[in-house]
């Protein structure tokens, strides 16, 4: 293990002006945090964070990243939390750790392929700093040095498998080739050690056959380069097993001498010289046809640069050499990481080529000093997606500002249409409730669920917009059609004929309507009148409107209202798209009530002596018979009440508890007179009908500070 002292002195090798005192704490912080914890393998837990710092010195990172690699683990397993870190190392510090300690708490819960690169983009969308992501994966990295000391085969298999799909490919992606080389060699090991063996034994029986053949090159190459003139750098490596384990699966091929294996590197000072190298081995050695490449001219997706060529080399061998410069070698090797060598103002910046790093580089260019740049880079390549998890683990991606409802609808139009409720993270919240990476997600449906209109208000995505748009347009025609028939019966009746619907059809292509239901929905929606309709099925017979007298003010009676066979049912449900309670009067079960009919609204219900009839006098074919279902209390209504209490202490808490023990619930308060005697308000109280609320303004009125109370009417 890396003691105190050879850790700061790794630091200071390439910092000298580096905070000893930070690192110094932070490794005493990370001991006595873990204590006497101890790893699968028997060391003490400790041993971990220092050898995760150790990694990450290798790539020169700055103190903050070393510190954060030293503290990674202790808000996760210790007892130690955030606020102490803030506390003693600063926000900053707090807020790298805290992006770890995050990242480790998610994990592929099924090991479904597709989902990979989904969890690899989710993990970058929550690195944000990207030194998040590199103590990420220098912890992967020891975890997984130390792999063989957990003895659970199926977790050892989970944790490879992860890092194959995982982290090798996020190591790629941010150009640290070292990194992915052993995470995938590693992962290797455990998913296919057989595999791994045939290729290392392979490798050995080569390397006794040849000798020490990677000298011999590297000796001719360098000798012919001095000749030319050219200042380079060569070096010859083995690719690992698993490289070389997925070259031969992919292309099909056996490997018969080392050199096919091998990658020799000629490191130079400039691209010319690239050039230059490149020419003086093709006209040396004859060129393996269909192996030259150009990342030079044309960068990696990931940055890498590069020439590539294949020869038919000294002794006879084939093999493979890069050409590049100390920079491209730099980024090679190791990916972004080599930025902050050169943020360090150590050598210029030309990264123009590492395209996804592109805005990274900008704010480099533009910030004064290496702390703005730090300060300012956060990952913003996912800024339109949110990465969300359904219980059993799998990925929803959704657009950002996405809700429980868009996460329904990505799940599953059915989940979606008969949503209910959610629950994000294990607690009940609101479906409008906006998603934040990392949330578990789990919709609560019910069989009679359906969509609402005022989800459309929210709802992000293109999906769940348009099947509730669907939902809401053929809801409408439905509930409008209902409410046509309803009104056609009456009208039928009324005019003196029977309904049937063969009659009505008769009418369908004066009316240019497709079907029966059409029409009833235009009578519904108000497009048409009932008498409209009946007239044009019997032209010719229109008798004088029956004077009807409407008599709107008549007190309610007390017996229960007589259910027509022409009364249109009407319950809590009803209330929506074609039916509206009026909000001068709540009309509540039990009251006596009647509709009008408003063109393009479909009905609204008001009670019978609700003053809002006046204004419908003249126009009875608007008003409509309509009637309680039974079983309409069920529901749940609104009813208001105005009420004047006096002006003292606890006049409205006693208020609140009078209605509350009479099982009345709230909704709404409004004080619309305050003198320095009464409060005069109006309280809107959910209740099952008119009965209920009658029970509640008895009640108050046996209240003493309550100075009058009444049902609240237009
Ligand atoms: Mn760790």
């Amino acid at each position: 293990m890396i003691r105190q002292f050879e850790l700061l002195e790794r630091v200071k090798a390439y910092d000298p002006k580096v905070d000893e005192d930070a690192l110094n704490r932070a490794y005493v912080f990370s001991v006595k945090a873990h204590g006497t914890q101890k790893r699968a393998s028997g060391d003490p837990y400790f041993s971990h964070p220092v050898e995760v710092a150790g990694i990450l010195t290798r790539y020169k990172l700055d103190a903050a990243t070393i510190v954060t690699a030293l503290l990674h683990d202790t808000v996760e397993d210790t007892v130690a939390t955030l606020d102490e870190i803030e506390a003693g190392f600063g926000a900053d510090i707090a807020r790298l750790v805290d992006g770890v300690t995050k990242l480790s708490r998610i994990e592929l819960q099924s090991d479904h392929s597709k989902q990979a690169e989904n969890f690899r983009k989710l993990v970058l969308a929550m690195s944000e700093d990207i030194r998040v992501l590199l103590v990420k994966l220098a912890d992967r990295l020891h975890n997984m040095r130390t792999l063989s000391a957990i003895e659970n085969v199926d977790k050892r298999r989970r944790i490879a498998l992860e890092t194959m799909e995982i982290y090798a490919p996020l190591a790629e992606r941010i150009g640290m080739q070292d990194f992915k080389d052993e995470l995938e060699d590693r992962a290797f090991a455990e998913l296919n050690p057989d595999g791994r063996e045939s290729i290392v034994n392979r490798l050995d029986y080569l390397r006794q056959q040849g000798g020490e053949i990677v000298p011999r090159i590297i000796a001719e190459l360098d000798g012919l380069m001095r000749k030319e003139g050219v200042t380079t750098v060569i070096s010859g490596r083995e690719k690992s097993p698993y490289s070389i384990w997925r070259k031969m699966q992919r292309n099909n091929v056996e490997f018969e001498q080392l050199s096919d294996i091998m990658a020799f590197r000629v490191v130079v000072q400039s691209v010319a010289d690239c050039y230059r190298v490149l020419g003086v081995i093709h006209s040396r050695y004859a060129v393996v046809p269909g192996r030259f490449k150009d990342y030079i001219s044309t960068p990696k997706p990931n940055g890498y640069r590069s020439l590539h060529t294949g020869i038919i080399g000294p002794e006879r061998q084939r093999i493979e050499i890069q050409v590049r410069t100390e920079e491209m070698h730099q980024i090679a090797e190791l990916g972004v990481a080599a930025h902050w060598k050169y943020a360090q103002g150590a050598d210029r910046i030309d990264g123009r080529q590492y395209r996804w790093l592109r805005e990274l580089l900008d704010i480099l260019e533009h910030a004064s000093s290496p702390e703005e740049f730090l300060e300012h880079t956060k990952l913003e390549m996912f800024h339109d997606q949110v990465f969300c998890f359904t219980p059993k683990g799998d990925i929803i991606t959704l657009p950002r500002g996405a809700t429980a409802v868009d996460f329904a609808y990505a799940v599953h139009s059915e989940v979606g249409d008969t949503c209910v409720g959610s629950k994000i993270n294990g607690r009940l919240m609101p479906l409008r409730t906006q998603l934040k990476n990392g949330d578990q997600v789990e919709v609560l449906v019910s069989r009679n669920g359906t969509p609402s209109p005022e989800w459309e208000r929210f709802v992000v995505s293109g999906k769940a917009r348009a099947r509730i748009r669907r939902y809401v347009r053929s809801q409408k025609h439905k509930e409008y059609a209902d409410l046509g028939r309803a009104i056609l019966h009456k009208a039928f009746r009324q005019e003196g004929y029977e309904f049937t619907e063969k009659a009505v059809s008769t009418v369908l292509e004066k009316y240019k309507y497709r079907s029966n239901d059409d029409v009833y929905a235009a009578v519904g929606e108000g497009i048409l009148t009932g008498r409209d309709v009946v007239h044009a099925i019997f032209p010719g017979t229109r008798k004088p409107a029956r004077d009807r007298k409407i008599l709107p003010f008549r007190r309610s009676r007390a017996k229960s209202v007589p259910t027509k066979a022409e009364a249109v049912p009407i319950t809590g449900l009803s209330a929506g798209i074609a039916i509206h309670f009026a909000g001068c009067c709540h009309p509540l079960p039990g009251d006596r009530i009647v509709g009008i009919i408003t063109t393009g609204k479909g009905v609204t219900i008001h009670t019978i002596d609700c003053e809002t009839l006046q204004g419908f006098a003249d126009a009875p074919e608007r008003w409509l018979d309509v009637a309680w279902s039974s079983g309409a209390e069920d529901e749940g209504y609104v009813g208001r009440v105005s009420v004047l209490v006096a002006n003292e202490p606890g006049s409205l808490g006693g208020l609140s508890t009078v209605i509350g023990k009479s099982h009345g619930n709230i909704s709404n308060l409004k004080i619309t007179n305050r003198s320095t005697d009464f409060f005069e308000m109006l309280i809107d109280v959910e209740v099952r009908d008119a009965k209920h609320l009658t029970d509640i303004i008895a009640a108050l009125r046996a209240s003493s500070f309550v100075n009058s109370v009444e049902r609240a009417r237009g």
